[in-house]
C-alpha cells in the first residue's frame, strides 16, 4: 500500500493506474475521503493474467508440495505478525466495530491459509488395478493438476475472510490468482499483496486488480481469455451475469450469492439462546452477511413474546464508533447501500407492516452524521409476496411472523428463489432431523447459526450458487483431475 493511495499488485510490484484512472473510497464511518483508489481496466487485468501464468509456468509451477505449503504456513504467520495492521484496513474500509473484526474477519483470514495448507497434504487419490477379459492388465491412478490461472472476485461484506477463503485454496492446489476486490474494500486484499512479498511467494503468483464490476477490471478478468476458472462471492445477479462470460470458453465457476434465509423458532426452544442466536443472524455486521436471517418464523405460541425480545435486543444495539468498546453495530458499507436499504424500509410500511423497531436512521454524534448508519429494525404483518419477504435487503432488519404446525413453516421457509442456509431453534431432536432434509439450503444450523467447521461444505441451492467450497470441495474446485492408465 503506498499511503493513502491503494495501487494493484501485478508481477510481485505496486503498480498504478496504466490509465491514470482514480476513484474515492470514503468512509462508512463519517463519510470522510479514506484514500483513492487505482481504477484498473483491459491493461492492468492483462498484465496481471499474464503474470499469474508466467508463475504458473516457473517458480510456482515447479514448487514441491511441501514448500508451496510451507509458504502458505507463512504468509498465514505474517498475517498473524501484522494482525493490527490488517485489523485497521479492514476496519476502515467497513466501519465495522474493531472488537468484531478482531474476532472474526482478521483471524479467519490467517486460518484460511492454514486449513488449506493442511487440506491439500491430506487429498487421498483413487487407484484402480484392472484386468480385460483378454488378459490386458493396467494399473489406473488419480492425480490432482492445478486449473491454472483463477480469477476471484470478492464483495465488501466480510472482505479478507472471503477473499482468502478462495486465494488460499486456489495457490494451496498450485494455482495461481488475479483478485479483483469490491471497489468498497481495497486494504486488506492490498495488505497481503505486501504479505506475498515479505514472505517470499514467487512474483505473479498473487496478484490484485482494483476497479468495478461490469465495463471496468471485474468484467475485464472474467472476459480474459487466459483465465482458466472463476471463482465469485457476491449478488445472485452478477453470478448470472459472470455466469454467461464464462460460457464463452466453458471456463468452471463456483457461485456463492446472495440469500433470504429463514430463521425457524419452535415453542420447545431454548428460548433466551434463540433470542440471542436470532438477534446475531438477523444483525450482526450490520445485517450485512450473506447466511443472515431477514425472515423469522416464530410458532404462535411464543410468537408475541419473542417479538418483544427480539426488540430489546434491537435497541440495545448502539450505533458508534469502531473503536469504541460499547459500539454495539456499525454503519452500512456505503450511503448508496443505506439508500437501497431505506428504499426497503419505506416499503415495508408501504406494504402494511406494523414497525416493531427501527425503521430509519439513528441518532449519532455530529462527528458521525456523514456516516451511512440505520437503525436494526423489526417488521410483522408482511403478505409473504412482499417485496421485503422476498428480496435479499442486506441491512440490520427482519420480518417475523407466525406459524402452527412443522408443516406450514417448511412451506413457508422453502418458498423462495434463494437456498443458502437456515437456522432453526428446537429442543425436539427428531424434529430437528427431519427439518435437516427437509429445508432446501445448502447450510442448516440447528441451535446455532455462523458456527463453522471449515472443511464442510460451503455454498447455496436454487438461486444462491452453484458448488461447493470448504475443505475437499475447495480442492474439487480448484484442482483438474486427471486418469493416468499404465498397462503392464
Ligand atoms: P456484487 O455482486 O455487487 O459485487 C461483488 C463483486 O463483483 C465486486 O467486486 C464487484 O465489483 C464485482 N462485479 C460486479 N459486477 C460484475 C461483473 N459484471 N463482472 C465481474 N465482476 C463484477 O456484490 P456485493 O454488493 O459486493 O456483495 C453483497 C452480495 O454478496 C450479497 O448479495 C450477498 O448475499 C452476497 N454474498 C454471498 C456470500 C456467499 O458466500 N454466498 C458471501 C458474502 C456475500
Amino acid at each position: 500500500m503506498s499511503g493513502a493511495t491503494f495501487l494493484h499488485f501485478i508481477d510481485n510490484s505496486f503498480v498504478p493506474s496504466a490509465t491514470d484512472r482514480y476513484f474515492d473510497k470514503r468512509s462508512p464511518v463519517d463519510g470522510s475521503l479514506l484514500g483513492s483508489i487505482a481504477e484498473g481496466g483491459a491493461a492492468e487485468v492483462d498484465s496481471a493474467v499474464r503474470a499469474a501464468r508466467a508463475a504458473l509456468q516457473g517458480s510456482w509451477g515447479r514448487m514441491s508440495l511441501a514448500q508451496r505449503t510451507e509458504m502458505l504456513y507463512a504468509v498465514a504467520r505474517e498475517i498473524d505478525r501484522r494482525f493490527d495492521d490488517f485489523l485497521d484496513a479492514e476496519v476502515a474500509d467497513t466501519g465495522k466495530p474493531r472488537s468484531a473484526a478482531s474476532h472474526v474477519d482478521i483471524p479467519r483470514g490467517a486460518a484460511n491459509f492454514r486449513v488449506f495448507a493442511d487440506a491439500v497434504k491430506n487429498v487421498p487419490t483413487e487407484f484402480f488395478e484392472m484386468t480385460t477379459p483378454e488378459g490386458r492388465k493396467a494399473f489406473n491412478y488419480s492425480v490432482r493438476a492445478p486449473k491454472g490461472v483463477i480469477a476471484v472476485i470478492c464483495p465488501w461484506n466480510l472482505p479478507l475472510l472471503l477473499m482468502t477463503w478462495k486465494v488460499a485454496p486456489a495457490l494451496a492446489c498450485g494455482n495461481t490468482v488475479v483478485v479483483k476486490p469490491s471497489e468498497e474494500t481495497p486494504g486488506t486484499a492490498t495488505l497481503l499483496g505486501e504479505v506475498m512479498q515479505t514472505v517470499g511467494v514467487p512474483a505473479g503468483v498473487y496478484n490484485v486488480v482494483h476497479g468495478f464490476g461490469a465495463d471496468s477490471a471485474g468484467e475485464h478478468l472474467t472476459r480474459h481469455a487466459g483465465v482458466d476458472a472463476i471463482t465469485f462471492t457476491g449478488e445472485s445477479a452478477t453470478g448470472s451475469a459472470i455466469m454467461k462470460v464464462a460460457a464463452d470458453g466453458v471456463r468452471p465457476v463456483s457461485l456463492e450469492l446472495g440469500g433470504k434465509n429463514p430463521g425457524i423458532v419452535f415453542a420447545d426452544c431454548d428460548f433466551d439462546a434463540a433470542v440471542g442466536g436470532i438477534a446475531r443472524a438477523s444483525f450482526l455486521n450490520t445485517g450485512q452477511i450473506c447466511l443472515g436471517t431477514e425472515r423469522v418464523y416464530v410458532e404462535r405460541p411464543i410468537f408475541d413474546k419473542f417479538v418483544a425480545a427480539l426488540k430489546v435486543k434491537a435497541e440495545a444495539l448502539r450505533p458508534g464508533h469502531p473503536s469504541d468498546k460499547t459500539t454495539g453495530i456499525g454503519p452500512l458499507i456505503s450511503l448508496a447501500h443505506r439508500d437501497k436499504v431505506l428504499r426497503y424500509y419505506k416499503h415495508a410500511i408501504e406494504d402494511g407492516a406494523t414497525l416493531i423497531c427501527g425503521g430509519g436512521i439513528p441518532q449519532v454524534p455530529d462527528s458521525l452524521a456523514g456516516g451511512a448508519w440505520i437503525q436494526p429494525t423489526i417488521w410483522t404483518g408482511l403478505a409473504e409476496d412482499s417485496a421485503v419477504v422476498r428480496e435479499e435487503i442486506f441491512g440490520p432488519c427482519c420480518h417475523i411472523r407466525p406459524f402452527d404446525s412443522e408443516e406450514e413453516v417448511v412451506s413457508l421457509a422453502n418458498d423462495t428463489p434463494y437456498g443458502l442456509a437456515a437456522t432453526i431453534w428446537t429442543r425436539d431432536v427428531g424434529r430437528s432431523f427431519r427439518l435437516g432434509t427437509s429445508i432446501t439450503a445448502g447450510i442448516i444450523w440447528i441451535n446455532s447459526w455462523f458456527l463453522r467447521d471449515l472443511r464442510t461444505p460451503f455454498g447455496g441451492s436454487k438461486q444462491s450458487g452453484i458448488g461447493r467450497e470448504g475443505g475437499i470441495h475447495s480442492l474439487e474446485f480448484y484442482t483438474e483431475l486427471r486418469n493416468v492408465c499404465v498397462a503392464t
